[in-house]
């Protein structure tokens, strides 16, 4: 006998039940992204233990017709490509004909379906992959499908399932991205009778961050600035700001063409846009949505595609990385702070980092609308309008609002992010294209909210004139201007100055200054670490550290990163050594956070320290550096510089108005 068979149908499918159906979530999102590909604008979710028990998918899509129906979990069945060329130009997040198949292999399965121009449904029961009945029944238009007891019949792949609990999270993300990717879809998600998520589908992307992020993590958010950049890629989306970050990545999400993706370009051009804002070891919170020429993406790189291949990554990379940068830099502005005697809203209280499911039931309801859609569910939406009614907490961080202005040679107000990126864009571009061309692209680049730059500018006025009013605990420097007092951090703004200075000067040069040590600290290696410092001779030198080797098997460390001698130097160096070996000298994982690191530290030992009594002269030199820089608000630990108090605020303490 031959030692190949073919495989029954079966165990072909229960095999390829791995690659698609993985577990819980997976049979979600192929479900999920079905309605979606049938047109569906409403996908409500319901499970039970974590999907193990029931998967149940109601949408109000297309339906399919009786014929169809029984086509759908014959293998390769699908209805969304003909021949190979389709695959081109597909748009539809399906397009293999697996999934049906697949899963009905393993589970229980009822499906009813109706379209609209038919009288009556279909109802399909297929039990592991065998039809067990097919028959007409009244339905409504769009499709129900049930899928109980996965892997009923493949114990094997049950016993990898996760716990309950640990297959809802799964299944909760799952939903959640694809809520977070359709905005115009009205998306709920039920578990064991609960309802965890429901996004209104009013086609806002902020309704639907309210309903996945919570609302505390939503009013932390700024949108991105209209930006259409001269190669076709358009960015939009909502960004935290420093206030809302997080000690992961997990709140990260970035969509390509209208799929989830996960990209190192587009995270690490996001990261590096907000480098100045947030302390390190702090991870921004996004919802980034880049829409680009189907020709310059490719996201079929993976079946279940969730990377992508830019055609190329240093225009996506500039792209991503100024319209974040802009967008964020305009809504930053002092914080402020509030005086006035209200309690403080319970929600500023309470930080968690745990992923906040907005239901009917929350506290804070009145904030939200409450709708009662055609079947009876309510849905929760945010309501900006009640939003500024609800009382302000006593103290609270409110940043939005500007950067560096300049005028363009159009005499316009530009910011200086604007402007580079227009120079470099005008300068690249110009030895092939007409001068018509380059006056488009340039006009395309300019779009800025313009009330924004407005506010800006005054800002900046305002404290560019406002008067020195002294010091006050020799720690905080004390301004005046109309209506209110700025009040600065002199220790801070000072680390910022330098922290720039610092920054600019090894983004020229690559090299972090070293200072000497007193007594060389030896320290052992290992072979490879050898072999490293043999190969990269300049290698550690790039981060400060000047090493002489010892005979074998020894090192002297002689200098380490200037400012960095509170740290030990070989702990130091072992880390840098370990990220090299297991990364690559080039490549680095957190060379960023390193780097960054290094020179907060070192500006941080550098600067005028609380106590330091500053003159005048010194005071009037800060103040000017300070605004030269793209974000003076920050200290580069993520601590505020800049303080308002309003006039009316005070006064209401000392009850001249009420
Ligand atoms: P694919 O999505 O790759 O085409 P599937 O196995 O997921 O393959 O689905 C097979 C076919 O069944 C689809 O091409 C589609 O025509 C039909 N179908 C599946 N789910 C739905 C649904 N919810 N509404 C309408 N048609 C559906
Ligand atoms: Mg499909």
């Amino acid at each position: 006998m031959s030692k190949i068979q073919v495989l029954d149908k079966l165990t072909s499918q229960s095999i390829a039940a791995g690659e698609v159906v993985e577990r819980p979530s997976s049979v979600v999102k192929e479900l999920i992204e079905n309605s979606l590909d049938a047109g569906a604008n409403r996908v409500s979710v319901s499970i039970r233990n974590g999907g193990k028990i029931l998967i149940k998918i109601v949408d109000n899509g297309s339906g399919m017709s009786r014929e169809d129906a029984e086509l759908a979990f014959q293998d390769h069945a699908t209805s969304k490509i003909r021949k190979i060329d389709d695959l081109n130009t597909v748009s539809t997040l399906g397009f293999r004909g697996e999934a049906l198949p697949t899963i009905a292999a393993v589970s229980k399965i009822k499906l009813e379906t109706r379209r609209e121009e038919d009288s009556e449904g279909t109802q399909i029961i297929i039990e592991a992959g065998e039809i067990q009945s097919i028959r007409s029944v009244p339905s409504n238009v769009g499709t129900s499908i049930e899928v109980r007891d996965l892997f009923f019949n493949t114990p094997a792949r049950f016993k990898f399932l996760k716990t309950d609990r640990g297959e809802t999270t799964d299944i909760t993300d799952t939903v959640q991205e694809l809520a977070l990717a359709r905005e115009d879809v009205s998306f709920s998600l039920e578990s064991n009778g609960k309802e965890t998520i429901h996004t209104p589908g009013d086609n806002k992307l902020l309704s639907a961050i309210y309903a996945v992020f919570g609302a505390k993590m939503a009013k932390g958010m700024t949108e991105v600035l209209h930006n259409q950049s001269p190669n076709g890629v358009s960015i939009k989306g909502y960004l935290g700001l420093p206030e809302v970050s997080r000690n992961s990545r997990k709140w990260q999400y970035f969509f390509v063409n209208g799929r989830s993706i996960k990209s190192a370009v587009l995270q690490k051009a996001a990261e590096d846009a907000y480098k100045s804002t947030l302390m390190t070891q702090k991870f921004p919170s996004f919802v980034i949505k880049v829409e680009l020429p189907s020709n310059l993406v490719d996201v079929n790189v993976h079946p279940r595609k969730l990377e992508v291949r830019f055609w190329n990554n240093n225009d996506i990379y500039r792209a991503v990385y100024h319209s974040v940068q802009n967008s964020l830099f305009t809504a930053l502005r002092p914080a402020s702070v509030d005086l006035s005697e209200e309690e403080p809203v319970a929600e500023t209280e309470t930080a968690s980092d745990e992923r906040k499911i907005y239901t009917p039931e929350e506290s804070d309801l009145p904030k939200h609308h409450t709708r009662e859609l055609e079947d009876g569910s309510v849905l929760v939406e945010p309501s900006r309008h009640s939003r500024e009614e609800a009382a302000p907490p006593k103290i609270h961080f409110d940043f939005a609002g500007l950067g560096r202005l300049s005028k363009n040679d159009k005499g316009e107000v530009v910011s200086e992010e604007v402007k580079s990126y227009e120079a470099a864009a005008v300068e690249e571009s110009s030895v092939v294209e007409t001068s018509d061309e380059t006056a488009e692209k340039r006009e395309q680049l300019a779009l800025v909210d313009n009330e924004a730059l407005n506010e800006r500018q005054l800002k900046e006025l305002d404290f560019k004139n406002a008067r020195y009013a002294g010091e006050l605990f020799k720690t905080y420097l004390l301004f005046e201007i109309n209506d209110k007092i700025i009040i600065i951090d002199q220790h801070a703004a000072h680390e910022k100055v330098l922290f720039e200075q610092a920054l600019h000067e090894y983004e020229a040069n690559k090299f972090i200054n070293s200072q000497m040590l007193l007594e060389p600290v030896s320290m052992e290696i290992s072979p490879q670490e050898e072999i490293l410092i043999d190969e990269h001779p300049e290698f550690a030198k790039r981060y400060g550290f000047e090493l002489d080797s010892f005979g074998p098997g020894t090192i002297l460390i002689r200098s380490i990163p200037a400012g960095k001698e509170l740290i030990d130097p070989e702990v130091a160096l072992q880390h840098l050594f370990d990220d090299a070996l297991e990364n690559g000298v080039d490549n680095l994982t957190n060379e960023r956070d390193r780097i960054y690191y290094i020179l907060a530290t070192s500006a941080c030992k550098a600067a005028v320290k609380a106590h330091d009594v500053l003159s005048v002269i010194e005071v009037e030199e800060l103040r000017r550096q300070l605004l030269s820089l793209d974000n003076p608000y920050h200290c580069p630990h993520g601590r505020p510089i800049i303080l308002e108090i309003n006039q009316k605020d005070m006064e209401k303490l000392f009850k001249r108005i009420v």
